[in-house]
């Protein structure tokens, strides 16, 4: 591989947005990817049931911002709008009566008042749910399902600096495949992960699985927790302050267990948002047969994710078809077919679902939006200001960084 002005390591949505925009600026790049596929945490795959199925992201949020939405538009393909809205609640094995549900919708805005009105030094978004003004159902989906964190885990500022993230859509084709097609054109290096960024001398050099390559800027696009693990050896060493951002920005969890239902929708319609509210964060939500699919998939987020991928598969469907049965009865069991669960934890490259700010270390984003050296720059969810932990933010993230660059290469010429 040659020298060039820029490497970029990760083709994730940020990686990509970050190489077509030094390719637009005419800047010579090499894009590296430890996997053997593009899209890191975009990712569609037919394999488990046959019709596309999004693994990591699949809720295009934030659609009057969000690139990848006019993108999907104009390519024709099928687009459902579609805001979470509980539609079904349930205690246990117990239905939530209407009522109930128009509580907790109230709830969720009185915690959002709360979020907004936040003063004092704790920082723990499960303060404010211990003054009891919010039902814990509201806080199912500002925390664990939303964030991928416990609420003692969330910080109220980092939370607080996140975008409401409507209007969301889906599509049909899959947003893991959105984002392959709008990275179809890029060239990249695939199953070559980078092991060592050397930063001594002037520029960087880059080692990865096929040798070493020499460029002036480098672009890290891979998740915090990647550079928690040190995936990737600095020599130097970044500066503490760095090493300790990637250790504030732990990766939240969620984690998907879709189960495929035959010949029935069990009452549900297309699309319905159902939440079962359980003991101690054990909770569950199902996104009921998006498209008219036969499929539910069931969502767990926060500790509870950790521990479901820790417990495997088969513990994981198990515990959804449990679930569908204390409700629907033991006759959904033999029209349950094909499974899976994602396992984003375990995936050496991404380590987790998306950054959550520990309480208390909400800046440590902006640590690392700073460029260290002006050649090691950081970009990806992580940094996507209020988009963080969208797929859509991490373009952004990508398009504005390259910029950066862009504007510290033309600098420095001149
Ligand atoms: C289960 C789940 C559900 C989600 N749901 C949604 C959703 O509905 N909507 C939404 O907008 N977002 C969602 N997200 C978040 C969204 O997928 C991410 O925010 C976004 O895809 C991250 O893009 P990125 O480029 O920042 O990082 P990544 O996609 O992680 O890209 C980084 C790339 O770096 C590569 N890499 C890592 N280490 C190395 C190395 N040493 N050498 C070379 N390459 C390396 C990785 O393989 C990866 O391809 C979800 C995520 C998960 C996991």
């Amino acid at each position: 591989m040659e020298d060039v002005e820029v490497i970029i390591v990760g083709a994730g949505s940020a990686g990509l947005a970050a190489a077509k925009e030094l390719q637009r600026a005419g800047k010579t790049f090499h894009l590296i990817e430890a996997m053997d596929r593009i899209g890191g945490r975009a990712w569609t795959s037919d394999q488990p049931f046959g019709v596309p199925f999004d693994v990591g992201c699949a809720w295009i949020h934030a659609a009057d911002r969000n690139p990848y939405y006019p993108e999907a538009k104009s390519a024709g393909w099928t687009l459902f709008h579609h805001d979470m809205n509980v539609d079904h609640l349930y205690f246990g094995a117990a239905r939530a009566p209407d009522a109930e549900i128009a509580e907790m919708t109230a709830a969720d805005a009185r915690l959002q008042e709360l979020i907004e009105a936040h003063q004092g030094p704790d920082d723990r978004l499960g303060s404010l749910l211990e003054k009891g003004h919010a039902l814990r159902a509201a806080a199912t989906f500002s925390g664990p399902m939303d964030f991928g964190q416990d609420e003692d885990e969330i910080s109220i500022a980092d939370f607080r600096a996140a975008a409401d993230l409507d209007p969301n859509y889906f599509t049909k084709e899959g947003f893991g495949a959105l984002v392959a097609r709008y990275g179809a054109d890029v060239p990249v290096s695939l199953s070559t992960p980078v092991t060592r960024i050397g930063w001594r001398g002037p520029g960087v050099s880059v080692e990865t699985a096929k040798g070493t390559i020499r460029a002036s800027r480098v672009i890290v696009t891979t998740s915090p927790a990647v550079l928690a693990f040190e995936e990737i050896a600095f020599d130097p060493l970044l500066p503490d302050t760095y090493i300790e951002a990637f250790f504030d920005l732990p990766m939240g969890m969620l984690t998907k267990i879709p189960v495929e239902i035959k010949g029935t929708r069990l009452g549900l319609e297309p699309f319905a948002d159902m939440l079962i509210e359980r003991h101690a964060r054990h909770d569950l939500y199902f996104l009921c047969f998006p498209f008219d699919l036969d499929l539910m998939v069931g969502f767990v987020g926060g500790d509870f994710a950790w521990e479901m991928e820790a417990a495997g598969t088969e513990a994981g469907v198990d515990f959804v078809t449990d679930r569908l049965a204390d409700i629907f009865g033991n006759d959904i069991r033999p029209k349950i077919g094909r499974s899976m669960m994602t396992r984003w934890g375990g995936e050496r490259y991404v380590r987790g679902a998306y950054a959550a700010a520990r309480p208390g270390k909400a800046a440590a984003r902006q640590v690392l939006m700073e460029p260290v050296a002006e050649r090691i720059y950081f970009a990806g969810e992580a940094l996507a200001g209020p988009l963080i932990q969208t797929c859509g933010g991490a373009r952004l993230s990508g398009e504005a960084v390259a910029r950066q660059v862009i504007a510290s290469l033309e600098a420095s010429r001149a």
